[in-house]
């Protein structure tokens, strides 16, 4: 057996030399109008809309690796419309019609992302088929079926979230033993990498100069430090997401959780003939430590899953996105669904960490005064979020009031997180329950009520 590459499956299988093209590192002390430390999604939609809206602008962006080396290099590839937090929640901040116009610019991120993909000559694989959640208890059916009920209380129709039976779940995609779940067309599945890579290269026809190799090690009033010098700016972007506690200024502001993925050999024909799956849609039950998968543009399953410890301190290590146990948890859910990949081979394992504020709100901010802006927080819903927070951040920089800058993200504190060793202790009992919930409910096939309420009081979700 071949052992899997450490590497995401999708910076594997860029196009060829795609990754040896690297771009230079910052040479010396430099001004520019804006500059956007980070480049993943976040920090490149920011300067693609920036530089469409004002082709002026000297736009810097400031990379430690390369263009996509994040979470965005690395994530499950749903391009979907889903909020980390619930519609409540946020209307409990802000208002009901909030709530729903936020859901709303979410949705319409989708098709914006596929139109520029479009426009711009990237192709990022993408099939727009919706995801699919199934049931694989009575229990979780009896949930999504609620998850429903709840989408039409917020008059959303069946247009954006339905109920499908058993034998309709199965006719998308025929997994094991599955209850019937939920569809909506508001996702499509992408190749993650390719969608960054091709993003970089339009913002550089855009005329913005991205250095890569660059570490910024500190942010200040429109400053960003680097060992190779300043860059001043009227406006200064942090773009970071799971590496913002990597800067010492924001340590607890946002919390690197690990989420892991691996990736089967592509699949022989006889297996998609009996599965399906020609929509693409992207899969996931409804369990707390939560499971996504895709069926890849070349006929492979890249499936993910949370549930890797988190680190003292914060710590981002390449050595962390490898964890046994939690990659054979992860071939088990692949392997529940789908018994016939029993000996499929797996040939890539990987993990990347994705930034999640301590109320699990992600926000967009911009001081005029200080020049310091920022976007980020999606907890793991990022791929279309990040476009939307890029678009909203080039209003706010460029003054345009518009509905994006009115949404209730913007301008929106999360508190910060507990001081060490505090925070290891709750964000790992929290992972903890959430994996004890799962395997009592499975047992039980009853809601695990006293943990859940435990785990709600400790983490705030
Ligand atoms: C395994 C995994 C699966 C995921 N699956 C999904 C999914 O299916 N759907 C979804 O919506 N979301 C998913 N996410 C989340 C999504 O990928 C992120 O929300 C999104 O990519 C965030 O983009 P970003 O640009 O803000 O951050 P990143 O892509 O992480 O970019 C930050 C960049 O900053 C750079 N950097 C770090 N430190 C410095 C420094 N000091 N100076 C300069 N640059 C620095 C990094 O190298 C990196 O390139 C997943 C995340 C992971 C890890």
């Amino acid at each position: 057996m071949i052992a899997p590459a450490p590497r995401s499956l999708w910076h594997d299988t860029l196009p060829d030399g795609d990754l040896l093209r690297q771009r230079p590192q910052l040479s010396g002390p430099t001004e520019a109008d804006v500059a956007i430390v980070g480049g993943g999604y976040t920090g490149l939609w920011t300067a693609y809309y920036l530089a469409r809206r004002d082709p002026g602008l000297r736009i810097v962006v400031l990379e430690k690796d390369f263009a996509g080396f994040g979470a965005s290099g690395r994530n499950g590839g749903w391009l979907s419309n889903l909020l980390p937090l619930s519609w409540e929640a946020i209307a409990a901040e802000s208002s009901r019609e909030g709530a729903v116009a936020w859901q709303r610019a979410a949705d319409a991120t989708v098709d914006e992302v596929l139109a520029v993909a479009r426009d711009e000559g990237i192709d990022a694989q993408a099939t727009k088929g919706g995801f699919l959640c199934v049931a694989t208890t009575e229990l979780q059916a009896a949930r999504l079926r609620e998850s429903v009920d709840r989408a039409r209380e917020w008059d959303f129709g069946d247009d954006d979230l339905r109920w499908l039976s058993r034998a309709e779940a199965r006719e998308r995609v025929a997994a094991d033993r599955i209850y019937g779940g939920t569809w909506s067309p508001h996702c499509a599945a992408v190749h993650p990498a390719r969608l960054v890579r091709g993003l970089a290269a339009a913002v550089e026809r855009l005329g913005v100069t991205i250095h890569e190799s660059t570490p910024v090690t500190e942010i200040a009033p429109h400053t960003a430090r680097t060992p190779f010098g300043d860059v001043t700016a009227d406006v200064v972007v942090r773009a970071l997401e799971g590496y913002t506690p990597t800067l010492a200024a924001s340590r607890r502001d946002l919390l690197p959780l690990y989420s892991l993925m691996l990736a089967t050999e592509p699949l022989p024909d006889d297996f998609w003939k009996e599965v399906d799956w020609s929509g693409r849609e992207t899969l996931s039950d409804d369990r707390r430590l939560i499971i996504y998968a895709q069926r890849t543009a070349d006929g492979r399953i890249a499936i993910g899953g949370r549930g890797a410890p988190y680190r003292l301190g914060s710590r981002i290590r390449p050595a962390h996105e490898q964890a046994r146990g939690v990659h054979e948890m992860i071939r088990h859910s692949l392997v529940e669904l789908f018994p016939q990949l029993a000996d499929a081979e797996i040939t890539h394992r990987w993990g990347g960490v994705l930034g999640v504020p301590r109320d699990w709100w992600p926000s967009v901010h911009l001081d005029r005064e200080t020049g310091l802006a920022r976007a980020g927080g999606y907890a793991g819903d990022g791929v279309a979020l990040t476009n939307l927070a890029g678009r909203t951040l080039a209003d706010l920089i460029t003054g345009e009031d518009s509905d994006l800058t009115r949404l209730p993200w913007v301008g929106h504190r999360s508190p910060r997180f507990e001081p060490e060793p505090l925070r290891w202790v709750g964000v790992n009992t929290g992972l903890h329950l959430a994996a004890a919930i799962d395997e009592r409910e499975r047992r039980t096939g009853r809601p695990a009520a006293v943990l859940d309420r435990v785990m709600t009081r400790l983490t705030g979700h």
